[in-house]
C-alpha cells in the first residue's frame, strides 16, 4: 500500500511521500532509544508539564489540524474537531494523574513475607512501538503515546499508510511540548517493514490498534520475541433493545452509535438486536433517521456521513451487503453504491439475516446496520454473543434487573446502559475474545508499558 493522502471525497492523490529506508529507521529508533533513557529519569512533574504544553499545541493548531483529518480519511470537519479536542483533553488528563496512577504502593503487612519493608514500583519499559490504524488517525495515537510518555517512555509510531501527514504532525508534537527529542517518532514504513522493527533489541513492547489479521500478525511476532503485546482489534457490537426501552431516544443514539465516524468506529454500535413486541416501531423510527441522514462533502457542516476512508474498505463493505442481499436479506434503505466521485456509500439498514451471511459474523466497516428480531432476553443475549468479537455492547431497558442480567452476561469489554458506547480518558478501553487483549486508558492503559517492580528489604 502506497503511503500517500488520497482524498476520499475525491478519490484524488494529494500528496505521495517515500517509505523510510533502513538507514532513516535506524536512526529514528536509535534516537528513541536515546530518549527513552532521558525519559525515564525526567520526573513526572517535567513531564506533565511538556505533556500540557503539547495539550496547548494541538489546541492551537485545532483548525488546520482537523481540516488535515478530515482530508486524510473522509470523517466530518465537526467530528475531526471533537477528535482534536479529545485529544487535548485526555493529554491533560494524564498530565495531572499519572504520578498517582504509577505511585509506589507499600505493603501493609512487611512480615507476613519476612520483610522490614516491601513496595511495588512502576517503572518504564523504554521503547514502545505502536502501529495505528487510519479511523481516528489522531485520538489512537494519543491515548497510547500521552499515558506512555507520562510513564517515562518513548514511542515509535507505525501509521496507517493512509494517513502520512497527520503521521508526521505527531512526529513533531511532543518535542514542540517539551519532551527531549527523539521521545516519539513516526517511521514512514510499510507493513512488511514492521516485524525488523519489532525484532530489535531496544524497542520493547508494541501496541497494535487495527484489523484481527494484522493483530494476529503482530502478536504472533511480539510473542516470539517474548515482548509485551496491547491489541486493540476489531469489533461488532451489539445494540440490544428491549421493550422498557425509550424507543424514540434508542433508535435515535442508535443512528449516530451506527454512523458515528461515517460508520468507521470499532466501537460503532453494528448489530440492533430487538425485542420482538417493539421491533416493528424501532425498525420504523431507526429507518426513517437512517434514511434522513445527509450524505455529503466531508468538508461541509450540513454534512453527517462522508465517504469511506479507503476504495478497497468501501468494496469490503459493498461485498458484505451483497453477500447477505444475495442470500435473502431485506434492504430497508441504502445497499447501492453511488453513481459519484469518491468512496460514499449510504446508510443502510438491513433486516431478516440468516447464520449463512457473512454479515452476521463479520465487521461491517462502515455506515451499515443489521437488524435482528428476538422473542426473549435469552435470544437477545445469544445474537450478542454470536460473533467471534467483544469489544463493546449496549444496552436499552428501563428494567433494573434486566440491566444487571446483561451487565454479567455479555461477553465484551464494555456494556454501555441506555446510551451508547464512548471512549473516555476516565473509563478503561478493550475488548475480549478476537477484539483483543490489554487495556488502554486510565490507570489500567498507564501500566501496561510499565515494568511492575517488587521490592523486598531484610
Ligand atoms: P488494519 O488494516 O489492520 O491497519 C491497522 C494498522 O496495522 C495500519 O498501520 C496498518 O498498516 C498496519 N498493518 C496491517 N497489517 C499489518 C501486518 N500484517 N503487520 C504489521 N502491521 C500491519 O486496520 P485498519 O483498516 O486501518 O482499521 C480498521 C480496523 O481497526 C477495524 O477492524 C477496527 O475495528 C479496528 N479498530 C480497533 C480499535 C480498538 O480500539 N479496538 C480502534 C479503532 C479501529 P498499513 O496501513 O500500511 O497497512
Amino acid at each position: 500500500m502506497p503511503i500517500a493522502t488520497v482524498n476520499p471525497a475525491t478519490s484524488e492523490t494529494v500528496k505521495t511521500f517515500p517509505p523510510h529506508d533502513d538507514t532513516e529507521i535506524e536512526r529514528r529508533i536509535a534516537q528513541a532509544a536515546a530518549a527513552a533513557a532521558v525519559q525515564r529519569d525526567s520526573g513526572f512533574a517535567r513531564r506533565a508539564e511538556w505533556m500540557s504544553s503539547a495539550a496547548d499545541i494541538i489546541e492551537a493548531d485545532a483548525d488546520p489540524l482537523a481540516r488535515l483529518l478530515t482530508l486524510e480519511m473522509g470523517k466530518t470537519l465537526a467530528q475531526s474537531v471533537a477528535e482534536v479536542t479529545k485529544c487535548a483533553r485526555a493529554m491533560r488528563y494524564f498530565a495531572q494523574n499519572a504520578e498517582a496512577f504509577l505511585a509506589d504502593e507499600p505493603l501493609a503487612d512487611p512480615a507476613s513475607v519476612s520483610a522490614s519493608k516491601a513496595w511495588t514500583v512502576w517503572q518504564p519499559l523504554g521503547v514502545v512501538l505502536a502501529v495505528m490504524p487510519w479511523n481516528l488517525a489522531l485520538w489512537q495515537v494519543i491515548r497510547f503515546a500521552a499515558p506512555a510518555l507520562m510513564a517515562g517512555n518513548a514511542g515509535l509510531l507505525k501509521h496507517a499508510s493512509n494517513v502520512p501527514q497527520t503521521a508526521l504532525y505527531l512526529d513533531t508534537l511532543f518535542e514542540r511540548g517539551g519532551f527531549p527529542v527523539g521521545s516519539f517518532r513516526t517511521l514512514l514504513i510499510s507493513s512488511h517493514q514492521v516485524p525488523a522493527v519489532l525484532a530489535d533489541d531496544r524497542v520493547k513492547a508494541v501496541t497494535l490498534t487495527g484489523s484481527e489479521g494484522a493483530g494476529r500478525s503482530v502478536a504472533g511476532q511480539a510473542g516470539q520475541h517474548i515482548k509485551k503485546s496491547v491489541m486493540e482489534l476489531g469489533g461488532s457490537d451489539p445494540f440490544i433493545v428491549m421493550p422498557s426501552a425509550d424507543l424514540d431516544a434508542a433508535s435515535t443514539t442508535g443512528v449516530h452509535a451506527r454512523v458515528q465516524n461515517n460508520g468507521q468506529s470499532c466501537i460503532a454500535a453494528k448489530r440492533f438486536i430487538v425485542h420482538a413486541d417493539v421491533y416493528d416501531e424501532f425498525t420504523r423510527l431507526f429507518t426513517d433517521k437512517m434514511r434522513k441522514l445527509v450524505v455529503g462533502d466531508p468538508m461541509d457542516q450540513a454534512t453527517d456521513v462522508g465517504p469511506l476512508a479507503t476504495e478497497s474498505g468501501r468494496s469490503d463493505l459493498a461485498e458484505l451487503v451483497d453477500d447477505a442481499v444475495a442470500k435473502g436479506a431485506e434492504v430497508l434503505v441504502g445497499g447501492a453504491i453511488p453513481a459519484q466521485p469518491g468512496w460514499y456509500y449510504p446508510p443502510t439498514v438491513l433486516a431478516g439475516l440468516t447464520p449463512d451471511m457473512r454479515i452476521v459474523t463479520e465487521e461491517a466497516f462502515g455506515p451499515v446496520a443489521s437488524l435482528y428480531r428476538v422473542a426473549d432476553r435469552d435470544e437477545a443475549l445469544r445474537v450478542a454473543n454470536q460473533t467471534p468479537f467483544g469489544l463493546a455492547s449496549a444496552v436499552w431497558t428501563s428494567d433494573p434487573d434486566e440491566q444487571d442480567w446483561f451487565i454479567r452476561t455479555i461477553d465484551a469489554g464494555a456494556v454501555f446502559v441506555n446510551g451508547m458506547t464512548e471512549s473516555h480518558a476516565e473509563l478503561p478501553f478493550g475488548g475480549v475474545k478476537n477484539s483483543g487483549y490489554g487495556r488502554e486508558l486510565t490507570k489500567a492503559g498507564i501500566r501496561e508499558f510499565c515494568n511492575l517492580k517488587t521490592v523486598w528489604k531484610a
